[in-house]
């Protein structure tokens, strides 16, 4: 999730995050909502629908009814149909809302195939068409401009039809569409308050989920997010597919002296610029970095091999090496860093498990310290210690 609050603004007529990658994210993790309502939604319209076709017998007799029970009847064909198509494995997230366009443009047709063959009724149908288009609207999730185009064109087409029928006085043609527009305009409300509040809802709770599992001073990942299955998640992955994984282990050097010395707040700085340099130099949403302990860093890289692991290791090292943090009063504050690096490579039958991952990347980190800190240990699991860059 992004932590920019240009990412939550709402398009006011869209009623959709401005941001399309916030948009799919949403869509994401309601798509499971999503579908029910759709579900639940056709399934309600076409049994509806069918139900109504007692009007039309009432109205024509059962063989003049035909045609408009033809139609009625091919409603919930088109909502399996529909539903099929939304539900796929391959389906998209938009899928859905595909799905809800395609169905109420059917129901739509349909019903004006109704109308014309009881044009006699034509009140009658502005009532049901009212309700129509509100459960268009409101109760087929649909993206919120597409169900607009539909409920309000075909309302409009069905006001023109009435006039030039000219089949009921001027002063109920006039009601009439009063009552459409009333019920487009009340529906349009109710569907733009709540994409806007369910979104509103989302965004709160991914706010408060990425605030539970963020450490606030450095922005990495905190030891709840790493608990909550973060590492296991990746070893299954990794498993699953045969790929690599490694660990990179990191601990600030000398940092209590720093403290000690020049404050907690230019600790914290020195904190702050080491984790934004893993940051900076590692995979957007594919590693993770963790603030394992106080000074400590845990780095989680996916599909990477040992080799490319101890790389980035060396490069963060020297990069941190380098690296100095100007404080108030012109002071410039540097520090080195220790890592120690495992790789996995999933690729055979192997019993790794995350405690024994970190367990080895911490050993290694420490036989790092042992040997005069500011250096990278890297071991392969099941392969001996090696060990690579040290800086003067
Ligand atoms: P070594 O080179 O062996 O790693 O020595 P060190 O001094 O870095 O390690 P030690 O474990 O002795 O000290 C770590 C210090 O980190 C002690 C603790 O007060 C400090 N620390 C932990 N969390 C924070 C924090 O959030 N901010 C600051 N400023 N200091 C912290
Ligand atoms: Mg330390
Ligand atoms: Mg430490």
């Amino acid at each position: 999730m992004s932590n920019d609050p240009s990412s939550a603004s709402i398009a006011a007529l869209r009623g959709e995050f401005s941001c399309a990658a916030t948009e799919i994210g949403f869509l994401h993790a309601q798509s499971a909502a999503i579908l029910r309502d759709l579900r639940r939604g056709l399934l309600l319209c076409s049994l509806f629908y069918l139900v109504f076709g007692i009007a039309d017998i009432a109205a024509l007799g059962l063989a003049g009814a035909l045609v408009p029970l033809l139609s009625r009847l091919a409603i919930p064909l088109v909502a399996m149909a529909c539903l099929h198509y939304a539900r796929r494995p391959a389906a998209t997230v938009r899928a859905p809302f595909h799905a809800a366009s395609v169905f109420t443009l059917c129901w739509a047709a349909s019903y004006f195939i109704v109308i014309g063959w009881r044009p006699a009724d034509i009140l009658l149908h502005a009532m049901s068409w009212a309700v129509m288009a509100m459960v268009i609207h409101v109760l087929i999730p649909n993206r919120l401009l597409c169900a607009a185009a539909i409920a309000v064109g075909a309302s409009l087409a069905f006001i023109v039809l009435a006039w030039i029928q000219h089949a009921v006085p001027t002063r109920h043609l006039t009601s009439m569409t009063l009552l459409l527009i009333c019920a487009n305009v009340f529906g349009v409300t109710v569907a733009q308050r709540h994409a806007r509040m369910w979104r509103e809802q989302y965004w709160a709770q991914q706010v408060l989920t990425n605030l539970s599992i963020r450490d606030p001073l450095t922005g990495s990942y905190n030891r709840r997010h790493l608990n909550a299955g973060l590492l296991d998640g990746e070893i299954a992955r990794a498993r699953r597919y045969r790929l690599s994984l490694s660990l990179i282990m990191c601990d600030l050097d000398g940092f209590k002296k720093i403290n000690d010395s020049h404050g907690h707040h230019a600790g914290d700085e020195l904190l702050r610029s080491f984790a934004g340099l893993v940051q900076a130099m590692t995979r957007e949403s594919i590693d993770t970095v963790v603030r394992y302990g106080g000074e400590e860093f845990l780095i989680i890289l996916p599909e990477t091999r040992l080799d490319g692991a101890r790389e980035l290791a060396e490069r963060v090292r020297a990069a941190f090496a380098a690296q100095r943090v100007e404080l108030d009063g012109g002071l410039s504050l540097g520090t080195t860093a220790s890592f120690g690096v495992v790789g996995a490579d999933f690729g055979g039958a192997h019993a790794v498990t995350p405690q024994g991952m970190i367990a080895l990347a911490d050993q290694l980190m420490y036989e790092a310290k042992h040997a005069g800190r500011n250096q990278v240990k890297a071991r392969q699991l099941g392969q001996r210690l090696e060990a690579v860059g040290r800086s003067a």
